[in-house]
């Protein structure tokens, strides 16, 4: 493409699109870079319209799961696209939903038995809550209220907004939101009961030995322990990113949190809904980040990764439990009045059999876990740097949060961009990652080589020694 077609591009871009979670005052001002306008991508790579390439270090923001273009995927959907491009899941069905909900069901934990679909992260965390909530009134209980976690992303739908604990996103909207009861987030590098710093890796085995080693208070889970004493009988669900939460710039929760958070759900009798949006099929490492300790929750929500990242779809599994609890003769509406127009796409189902037969014949998990031992030797090459306050690692996902003193971790003033300066300079550099604030997000496909991770921290390392 000539400089005269991009500059065109560019211009009825900046005239027409308002682009999400985007300044667009700064988007028209090329502040802090041009717009890029990608054309092709392949494998780990992405291309503008110049032809120059960039590693793809956020999987495209936490989508893409193989790589850019896999022959298998891209085959499927070309495949489906002779048959039937959509149908309703209103009144009728299709054998690739019916298919993926098998195939779905046998990687899941043996409670969950049953697959709602919707085609976003948003609608799937909206289904959990609005099925939880009707369930308890089945039940002859009014709960009208849930328990989420601070600095919680769901979605930015108004439900999942009002589970969301990340004030800047969320705040504002607070007078049209549903009430929400949020205990302290387990962010021990910026707990506001006792700070504290842990060394990278930190290999604790379960909270107790986390809390241990840090010789933190555990008060984060005392804290929802006390919420749910006192409010149980309000609350029809909590809800959890188990293991990370992504979006606050990948907070990685203690090893054991999520169990001592599911012990809780059970004490108190209220439901566990599990989004896994950002963490499934994957990148922690195992296939669900539930896995990890052992967690049977009774609604599990997933996106993203689930199409391998190339077209929207999304699930909402639930236990028997709750899909009987809607049974009933058609007079009695128990019906879940609820639904979307792309509900179970069969292009987006597509793609999903194929990324699942992939994950399975490939051994794509197994063969992931060198390269994660991989990926924590190179951060934690960073970790003594002066200029990182605290390094967040799970699977092919982590965190950098840079900070203008190490010791006191005083963060850099905001106005001076430093997190989104960085990124600029590695995109010039043929790397795209995105910060969240201060904090270096990477977010990797699972099939990214080790040579292409050590590409990545090596730039970053670079800018760290510029600031
Ligand atoms: C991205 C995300 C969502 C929202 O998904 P969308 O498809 O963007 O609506 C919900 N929960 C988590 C944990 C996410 O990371």
């Amino acid at each position: 493409m000539n400089s005269k077609q991009k500059k065109q591009l560019i211009k009825k871009d900046k005239q027409n699109i308002w682009h999400p979670f985007t300044q667009m005052a700064d988007w028209l001002n090329n502040d802090p870079c041009e717009p890029l306008i990608i054309d092709q991508a392949k494998g780990s790579y992405l291309y503008d319209v110049d032809g120059k390439k960039y590693l793809d270090g956020v999987s495209s923001l936490w989508v893409t799961l193989l790589g850019h273009r896999n022959p298998k995927i891209d085959k499927a959907i070309k495949k489906q696209i002779d048959k039937v491009s959509h149908t309703t899941f209103l009144g009728l069905t299709h054998k690739p939903a019916i298919d993926l909900s098998e195939k779905l069901l046998k990687i899941l934990p043996e409670n969950l038995t049953k697959i709602f679909y919707s085609d976003n992260g948003s609608t799937a965390v909206e289904v959990a809550l609005k099925m939880a909530y009707q369930y308890w009134q089945f039940k002859g209980e009014q709960r009208n209220c849930f328990l989420s976690l601070k600095n919680a992303y769901h979605g930015d739908t108004i439900g999942a907004v009002s589970v969301g604990g990340t004030d800047l996103f969320h705040a504002k909207f607070k007078p049209l939101l549903f009430k929400n009861y949020f205990a302290q987030s387990p962010y021990c590098y910026r707990c506001s009961y006792k700070r504290s710093e842990a060394p990278f890796p930190l290999k604790a085995k379960t909270f107790k030995e986390h809390t241990k080693i840090l010789k933190c208070c555990g008060q984060c889970i005392k804290e929802a322990e006390d919420l749910l004493a006192k409010n149980h009988k309000t609350i029809a669900a909590a809800i959890i990113e188990p293991v990370n939460q992504a979006a606050a710039g990948m907070i990685v929760m203690p090893k054991g949190y999520v169990k001592e958070y599911e012990k809780l759900c059970r004490k108190y009798k209220i439901l566990l809904i599990c989004d896994e949006v950002a963490t499934g099929f994957g990148r922690t490492g195992k296939m669900f980040a539930i896995e990890h300790d052992n967690v049977k929750p009774d609604f599990i929500c997933l996106s993203k990764g689930i199409t391998g990242g190339y077209l929207p779809l999304a699930v909402t599994a639930t236990t028997d439990d709750i899909y009987n609890a809607f049974l009933g003769k058609y007079e009695e509406f128990k019906t879940f009045f609820h639904g979307h127009s792309y509900t179970a796409n069969p292009l987006a189902c597509a793609a999903a059999n194929a990324t699942l037969d992939l994950l399975k014949k490939d051994k794509i998990i197994e063969k992931l876990q060198p390269k994660i031992a991989h990926f924590e030797k190179e951060l934690s090459s960073l970790a003594e740097h002066p200029k990182v306050g605290n390094i967040r690692h799970n699977g092919v996902m982590a965190g950098i949060e840079i900070v203008k003193d190490k010791v006191s971790g005083k963060l850099y003033d905001y106005r001076l961009k430093t997190g989104a300066k960085i990124c600029a300079s590695l995109r010039k550099n043929g790397v795209i990652i995105r910060n969240l604030g201060d904090t270096l997000v990477l977010f990797l496909h699972l099939t990214m080589t080790k040579k292409e991770m050590s590409k990545i921290i090596g730039l970053i390392f670079k800018e760290l020694d510029r600031l």
